[in-house]
Protein backbone atom coordinates (compact mmCIF):
# COMPACT_ATOMS: atom_id res chain seq x y z
CA UNK A 1 0.00 0.00 0.00
CA UNK A 2 1.34 3.99 -0.22
CA UNK A 3 2.59 5.00 2.47
CA UNK A 4 0.90 8.38 1.73
CA UNK A 5 -2.34 6.81 2.14
CA UNK A 6 -1.98 4.91 5.32
CA UNK A 7 -2.10 8.37 6.96
CA UNK A 8 -5.13 9.63 4.77
CA UNK A 9 -8.65 9.15 7.02
CA UNK A 10 -11.83 8.36 4.82
CA UNK A 11 -14.86 10.36 4.59
CA UNK A 12 -17.10 9.54 7.00
CA UNK A 13 -20.92 10.56 7.41
CA UNK A 14 -22.24 8.57 10.33
CA UNK A 15 -26.04 7.19 9.81
CA UNK A 16 -27.94 6.55 12.74
CA UNK A 17 -31.48 5.38 12.09
CA UNK A 18 -34.15 8.53 13.54
CA UNK A 19 -37.36 9.69 12.89
CA UNK A 20 -35.92 13.22 11.26
CA UNK A 21 -32.88 12.57 9.15
CA UNK A 22 -31.59 16.28 8.48
CA UNK A 23 -27.19 15.31 8.16
CA UNK A 24 -26.91 15.15 4.35
CA UNK A 25 -28.18 17.38 2.64
CA UNK A 26 -30.40 15.19 0.35
CA UNK A 27 -33.63 16.50 -0.57
CA UNK A 28 -36.67 15.72 1.19
CA UNK A 29 -38.99 15.08 -1.25
CA UNK A 30 -38.96 11.98 -3.96
CA UNK A 31 -38.84 12.23 -7.61
CA UNK A 32 -42.11 13.54 -9.66
CA UNK A 33 -44.66 10.12 -9.54
CA UNK A 34 -44.24 11.29 -13.57
CA UNK A 35 -40.66 10.72 -13.28
CA UNK A 36 -40.94 7.66 -11.57
CA UNK A 37 -43.02 6.25 -13.94
CA UNK A 38 -41.57 7.02 -17.26
CA UNK A 39 -38.28 5.54 -15.71
CA UNK A 40 -39.59 2.18 -15.24
CA UNK A 41 -41.35 2.08 -18.93
CA UNK A 42 -37.60 3.63 -20.78
CA UNK A 43 -36.11 0.64 -18.29
CA UNK A 44 -38.26 -2.22 -19.16
CA UNK A 45 -36.97 -1.25 -22.72
CA UNK A 46 -33.15 -1.44 -22.39
CA UNK A 47 -30.85 -4.30 -24.20
CA UNK A 48 -29.14 -5.11 -21.35
CA UNK A 49 -26.79 -7.31 -23.09
CA UNK A 50 -25.09 -4.53 -24.66
CA UNK A 51 -22.88 -1.83 -23.09
CA UNK A 52 -24.47 1.69 -22.74
CA UNK A 53 -23.86 4.40 -25.24
CA UNK A 54 -20.69 5.33 -24.00
CA UNK A 55 -20.08 8.98 -24.52
CA UNK A 56 -24.30 9.65 -22.73
CA UNK A 57 -24.78 11.60 -25.97
CA UNK A 58 -28.63 11.80 -25.19
CA UNK A 59 -27.78 12.94 -21.39
CA UNK A 60 -25.48 15.52 -22.51
CA UNK A 61 -26.76 17.09 -25.06
CA UNK A 62 -30.35 17.17 -22.10
CA UNK A 63 -27.96 19.10 -19.76
CA UNK A 64 -25.87 21.35 -22.32
CA UNK A 65 -29.82 22.51 -23.79
CA UNK A 66 -30.75 22.98 -20.16
CA UNK A 67 -27.60 25.77 -19.27
CA UNK A 68 -27.51 27.13 -23.05
CA UNK A 69 -24.56 25.40 -24.07
CA UNK A 70 -23.45 22.80 -26.40
CA UNK A 71 -23.14 18.94 -25.58
CA UNK A 72 -19.36 18.73 -26.03
CA UNK A 73 -18.95 21.34 -22.65
CA UNK A 74 -20.75 19.05 -20.75
CA UNK A 75 -18.78 16.00 -18.92
CA UNK A 76 -21.43 13.68 -16.54
CA UNK A 77 -20.60 10.81 -14.09
CA UNK A 78 -21.15 8.91 -10.98
CA UNK A 79 -22.19 12.14 -8.98
CA UNK A 80 -20.44 15.49 -8.82
CA UNK A 81 -17.89 13.28 -6.65
CA UNK A 82 -16.75 11.39 -9.31
CA UNK A 83 -16.49 14.53 -11.47
CA UNK A 84 -14.21 15.85 -9.11
CA UNK A 85 -12.45 12.73 -9.18
CA UNK A 86 -11.65 12.46 -12.91
CA UNK A 87 -10.89 16.24 -12.75
CA UNK A 88 -7.93 15.77 -10.23
CA UNK A 89 -6.97 12.67 -12.38
CA UNK A 90 -6.32 14.83 -15.12
CA UNK A 91 -5.24 17.93 -13.64
CA UNK A 92 -3.43 17.03 -10.31
CA UNK A 93 -1.47 14.08 -9.55
CA UNK A 94 2.07 13.88 -8.11
CA UNK A 95 4.37 16.72 -7.72
CA UNK A 96 1.50 19.04 -8.69
CA UNK A 97 -0.48 20.96 -5.93
CA UNK A 98 -4.20 21.78 -5.51
CA UNK A 99 -5.66 24.58 -3.47
CA UNK A 100 -8.65 24.76 -1.06
CA UNK A 101 -9.99 27.43 1.31
CA UNK A 102 -11.21 26.20 4.73
CA UNK A 103 -13.52 25.48 5.58
CA UNK A 104 -14.93 23.70 2.76
CA UNK A 105 -15.79 20.75 0.94
CA UNK A 106 -13.33 17.91 2.42
CA UNK A 107 -13.57 15.84 -0.19
CA UNK A 108 -11.30 18.81 -2.54
CA UNK A 109 -8.55 17.86 -0.73
CA UNK A 110 -9.04 14.51 0.07
CA UNK A 111 -9.97 13.60 -3.82
CA UNK A 112 -6.12 15.42 -4.29
CA UNK A 113 -4.22 13.24 -2.49
CA UNK A 114 -5.57 10.36 -3.59
CA UNK A 115 -3.92 11.32 -6.82
CA UNK A 116 -0.76 11.81 -5.06
CA UNK A 117 -1.21 15.69 -4.91
CA UNK A 118 0.04 18.08 -2.79
CA UNK A 119 -2.81 20.14 -1.11
CA UNK A 120 -2.59 23.78 -0.01
CA UNK A 121 -5.12 24.80 2.52
CA UNK A 122 -5.51 28.52 2.67
CA UNK A 123 -7.74 29.90 5.16
CA UNK A 124 -11.47 31.76 5.04
CA UNK A 125 -11.56 35.47 7.64
CA UNK A 126 -12.75 34.41 10.56
CA UNK A 127 -17.08 35.10 9.72
CA UNK A 128 -15.93 32.69 6.90
CA UNK A 129 -15.50 34.50 3.39
CA UNK A 130 -13.11 34.67 1.24
CA UNK A 131 -9.79 36.45 2.31
CA UNK A 132 -8.72 37.38 -1.08
CA UNK A 133 -5.30 38.63 0.27
CA UNK A 134 -5.07 35.21 1.36
CA UNK A 135 -6.31 34.06 -2.22
CA UNK A 136 -2.96 36.30 -3.55
CA UNK A 137 -0.47 34.65 -0.94
CA UNK A 138 -1.53 31.05 -1.43
CA UNK A 139 -1.69 31.65 -4.94
CA UNK A 140 1.15 33.19 -5.80
CA UNK A 141 3.23 30.67 -3.11
CA UNK A 142 1.96 27.74 -4.35
CA UNK A 143 1.17 27.95 -8.29
CA UNK A 144 -1.68 25.12 -7.81
CA UNK A 145 -2.48 23.25 -10.93
CA UNK A 146 -6.20 23.44 -8.95
CA UNK A 147 -7.87 25.67 -7.16
CA UNK A 148 -11.40 25.23 -5.61
CA UNK A 149 -14.36 27.42 -4.88
CA UNK A 150 -17.16 26.04 -3.40
CA UNK A 151 -20.43 28.23 -3.86
CA UNK A 152 -22.31 27.68 -1.82
CA UNK A 153 -20.12 26.42 0.28
CA UNK A 154 -20.54 23.38 2.27
CA UNK A 155 -20.16 23.03 5.35
CA UNK A 156 -20.46 27.08 5.95
CA UNK A 157 -23.75 28.04 3.72
CA UNK A 158 -21.79 30.89 2.28
CA UNK A 159 -22.45 32.04 -1.16
CA UNK A 160 -19.15 33.31 -3.45
CA UNK A 161 -20.04 36.66 -4.51
CA UNK A 162 -19.65 37.10 -8.74
CA UNK A 163 -16.75 39.43 -8.12
CA UNK A 164 -14.76 36.90 -6.17
CA UNK A 165 -14.72 33.87 -8.11
CA UNK A 166 -13.86 36.78 -11.15
CA UNK A 167 -10.71 37.75 -9.10
CA UNK A 168 -10.13 34.03 -8.16
CA UNK A 169 -10.14 33.44 -11.44
CA UNK A 170 -8.02 36.42 -12.81
CA UNK A 171 -5.20 34.93 -9.88
CA UNK A 172 -5.64 31.33 -10.48
CA UNK A 173 -2.08 30.10 -12.12
CA UNK A 174 -4.04 26.71 -13.60
CA UNK A 175 -8.04 25.58 -13.65
CA UNK A 176 -10.66 26.92 -11.12
CA UNK A 177 -12.95 24.66 -10.09
CA UNK A 178 -16.28 26.21 -8.84
CA UNK A 179 -17.82 23.73 -7.19
CA UNK A 180 -21.84 24.21 -7.49
CA UNK A 181 -23.87 20.97 -6.19
CA UNK A 182 -25.95 23.57 -4.57
CA UNK A 183 -25.65 25.96 -6.86
CA UNK A 184 -29.53 26.09 -7.85
CA UNK A 185 -30.38 27.48 -4.38
CA UNK A 186 -28.40 30.28 -4.51
CA UNK A 187 -28.98 33.63 -5.84
CA UNK A 188 -26.49 33.33 -8.45
CA UNK A 189 -24.51 31.17 -10.75
CA UNK A 190 -20.49 30.94 -12.28
CA UNK A 191 -22.40 28.84 -14.99
CA UNK A 192 -22.33 31.89 -17.06
CA UNK A 193 -18.45 32.51 -17.04
CA UNK A 194 -18.01 29.22 -18.52
CA UNK A 195 -15.93 29.79 -22.34
CA UNK A 196 -13.87 27.79 -24.57
CA UNK A 197 -10.68 30.51 -23.28
CA UNK A 198 -11.04 30.11 -19.80
CA UNK A 199 -9.51 27.43 -17.65
CA UNK A 200 -12.84 27.36 -15.44
CA UNK A 201 -15.17 25.08 -14.62
CA UNK A 202 -18.69 24.93 -12.89
CA UNK A 203 -19.98 21.37 -11.30
CA UNK A 204 -23.64 20.40 -10.52
CA UNK A 205 -25.08 17.36 -9.40
CA UNK A 206 -28.54 15.42 -9.35
CA UNK A 207 -28.48 14.60 -5.68
CA UNK A 208 -29.84 17.86 -4.19
CA UNK A 209 -32.15 19.95 -6.40
CA UNK A 210 -32.87 17.20 -8.56
CA UNK A 211 -34.17 14.34 -5.91
CA UNK A 212 -32.26 11.38 -7.08
CA UNK A 213 -29.33 10.74 -4.74
CA UNK A 214 -29.79 7.56 -4.73
CA UNK A 215 -29.14 7.44 -8.77
CA UNK A 216 -24.93 9.23 -7.91
CA UNK A 217 -25.27 11.41 -11.09
CA UNK A 218 -23.54 15.00 -11.21
CA UNK A 219 -21.94 16.52 -14.39
CA UNK A 220 -19.15 19.80 -15.06
CA UNK A 221 -20.17 23.03 -18.07
CA UNK A 222 -15.96 23.76 -19.31
CA UNK A 223 -14.40 24.40 -22.03
CA UNK A 224 -15.09 21.68 -24.79
CA UNK A 225 -10.73 20.84 -25.19
CA UNK A 226 -10.86 19.88 -21.23
CA UNK A 227 -14.10 17.37 -21.50
CA UNK A 228 -12.44 16.04 -24.37
CA UNK A 229 -9.55 15.26 -21.69
CA UNK A 230 -11.47 13.75 -19.40
CA UNK A 231 -12.96 11.48 -21.72
CA UNK A 232 -9.73 10.01 -21.93
CA UNK A 233 -9.39 9.65 -18.40
CA UNK A 234 -12.79 8.21 -17.18
CA UNK A 235 -13.22 4.86 -17.40
CA UNK A 236 -15.49 3.19 -20.12
CA UNK A 237 -19.09 2.84 -19.68
CA UNK A 238 -18.77 3.81 -16.66
CA UNK A 239 -22.32 5.45 -17.15
CA UNK A 240 -24.66 2.56 -16.74
CA UNK A 241 -27.71 2.61 -19.06
CA UNK A 242 -30.30 3.00 -16.25
CA UNK A 243 -28.56 6.39 -14.72
CA UNK A 244 -28.87 7.90 -18.32
CA UNK A 245 -32.39 7.10 -18.95
CA UNK A 246 -32.92 8.31 -15.32
CA UNK A 247 -30.90 11.62 -15.56
CA UNK A 248 -32.14 12.15 -19.36
CA UNK A 249 -35.90 12.13 -18.03
CA UNK A 250 -35.05 14.17 -14.90
CA UNK A 251 -34.28 17.33 -17.23
CA UNK A 252 -38.00 17.28 -18.86
CA UNK A 253 -39.50 17.54 -14.95
CA UNK A 254 -37.47 20.60 -14.74
CA UNK A 255 -40.59 22.81 -13.26
CA UNK A 256 -41.29 20.40 -10.89
CA UNK A 257 -37.81 20.23 -9.43
CA UNK A 258 -37.33 23.99 -9.64
CA UNK A 259 -41.07 23.93 -7.36
CA UNK A 260 -38.93 21.67 -5.11
CA UNK A 261 -36.11 24.76 -4.84
CA UNK A 262 -38.88 26.88 -4.27
CA UNK A 263 -40.25 25.29 -1.29
CA UNK A 264 -36.51 24.32 0.00
CA UNK A 265 -35.11 27.97 0.00
CA UNK A 266 -38.60 29.58 1.75
CA UNK A 267 -38.21 26.37 4.49
CA UNK A 268 -34.81 27.63 4.79
CA UNK A 269 -35.62 31.23 5.55
CA UNK A 270 -38.39 30.16 7.64
CA UNK A 271 -35.93 28.08 9.67
CA UNK A 272 -33.16 30.66 10.25
CA UNK A 273 -35.58 33.78 11.20
CA UNK A 274 -36.63 30.45 13.92
CA UNK A 275 -32.92 29.74 15.03
CA UNK A 276 -32.08 33.31 15.06
CA UNK A 277 -34.52 34.04 17.77
CA UNK A 278 -33.02 31.98 20.02
CA UNK A 279 -29.48 31.89 21.66
CA UNK A 280 -27.50 30.68 18.38
CA UNK A 281 -24.96 32.39 15.66
CA UNK A 282 -26.84 31.11 12.80
CA UNK A 283 -24.53 31.74 9.52
CA UNK A 284 -26.28 33.16 6.47
CA UNK A 285 -27.28 30.39 3.66
CA UNK A 286 -27.59 30.12 -0.23
CA UNK A 287 -28.05 26.53 -0.11
CA UNK A 288 -30.13 23.71 1.27
CA UNK A 289 -28.81 23.72 4.63
CA UNK A 290 -28.03 25.78 7.86
CA UNK A 291 -24.35 26.24 10.02
CA UNK A 292 -24.97 27.48 13.45
CA UNK A 293 -23.10 27.70 16.13
CA UNK A 294 -25.28 27.01 19.75
CA UNK A 295 -24.26 30.00 22.38
CA UNK A 296 -23.67 29.19 26.03
CA UNK A 297 -23.91 25.46 25.29
CA UNK A 298 -21.48 22.72 23.48
CA UNK A 299 -22.16 22.01 20.29
CA UNK A 300 -21.91 18.21 20.67
CA UNK A 301 -24.52 18.49 23.66
CA UNK A 302 -27.23 20.02 21.55
CA UNK A 303 -26.72 17.31 18.91
CA UNK A 304 -27.84 14.42 21.54
CA UNK A 305 -30.43 16.37 22.90
CA UNK A 306 -31.43 16.47 19.14
CA UNK A 307 -30.27 13.18 18.69
CA UNK A 308 -32.63 11.76 21.69
CA UNK A 309 -35.81 13.59 20.36
CA UNK A 310 -34.74 11.22 16.54
CA UNK A 311 -33.55 14.47 15.04
CA UNK A 312 -30.21 13.86 13.62
CA UNK A 313 -27.95 16.89 12.22
CA UNK A 314 -24.54 16.95 10.84
CA UNK A 315 -21.80 17.45 13.93
CA UNK A 316 -19.10 19.82 12.57
CA UNK A 317 -18.37 20.50 16.04
CA UNK A 318 -15.04 18.90 16.04
CA UNK A 319 -13.87 19.79 12.34
CA UNK A 320 -11.24 22.52 12.14
CA UNK A 321 -12.14 25.96 12.86
CA UNK A 322 -16.04 24.56 13.41
CA UNK A 323 -15.92 24.29 17.43
CA UNK A 324 -19.58 23.89 18.56
CA UNK A 325 -21.09 24.29 14.95
CA UNK A 326 -23.89 22.03 13.73
CA UNK A 327 -25.32 22.05 10.17
CA UNK A 328 -28.98 21.20 9.50
CA UNK A 329 -30.44 20.11 6.19
CA UNK A 330 -33.60 21.92 5.30
CA UNK A 331 -36.05 19.13 5.07
CA UNK A 332 -39.91 18.99 4.96
CA UNK A 333 -42.06 21.93 6.27
CA UNK A 334 -43.23 18.87 9.06
CA UNK A 335 -39.80 17.50 9.71
CA UNK A 336 -38.57 21.55 9.91
CA UNK A 337 -41.24 21.79 12.64
CA UNK A 338 -39.81 18.93 14.38
CA UNK A 339 -36.15 19.87 14.46
CA UNK A 340 -37.28 23.72 15.71
CA UNK A 341 -39.37 21.99 18.49
CA UNK A 342 -36.46 19.95 19.77
CA UNK A 343 -33.99 22.41 19.26
CA UNK A 344 -35.74 25.36 21.46
CA UNK A 345 -36.46 22.37 23.82
CA UNK A 346 -32.45 21.58 24.26
CA UNK A 347 -31.64 25.45 24.25
CA UNK A 348 -33.92 25.71 27.14
N1 LIG B 1 -19.72 18.90 -3.74
C1 LIG B 1 -20.22 19.33 -2.57
C2 LIG B 1 -19.88 20.69 -2.10
C3 LIG B 1 -21.02 18.49 -1.80
O1 LIG B 1 -21.48 18.90 -0.62
C4 LIG B 1 -21.33 17.18 -2.28
C5 LIG B 1 -22.23 16.24 -1.52
N2 LIG B 1 -22.03 16.15 -0.18
C6 LIG B 1 -20.77 16.80 -3.49
C7 LIG B 1 -19.99 17.68 -4.21
C8 LIG B 1 -20.96 15.42 -4.04
O2 LIG B 1 -22.23 15.19 -4.43
P1 LIG B 1 -22.61 13.96 -5.37
O3 LIG B 1 -21.39 13.09 -5.52
O4 LIG B 1 -23.74 13.30 -4.68
O5 LIG B 1 -22.99 14.58 -6.68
Amino acid sequence: MRDDLSALEGYHSPQVHVRVRLNTNESPFPPPAAWRDAFAAELSRVEWHRYPDRSATALREGIAALHGVRADQVFAANGSNEVLQTLLLTFAGPGRTVATFEPTYQLHGHIARLTGATVVEGERAADFTLDLAEVRRVLAAARPSVTFLCSPNNPTGLEEPEANVREVLSLSPGLLVVDEAYGQFASWSAMGMVHDELPMVVSRTFSKTWSMAGSRLGYLVGPSWLVAELDKVVLPYHLDAAKQIAGRLALQYADEMEARVQLVVTERDRLMAAMAAMPIDVFPSGANFVLFRPRGIAGRVVWQGLLDRSVLVRDCSSWPRLDDCLRVTIGTPDENDEFLTALSEVMR
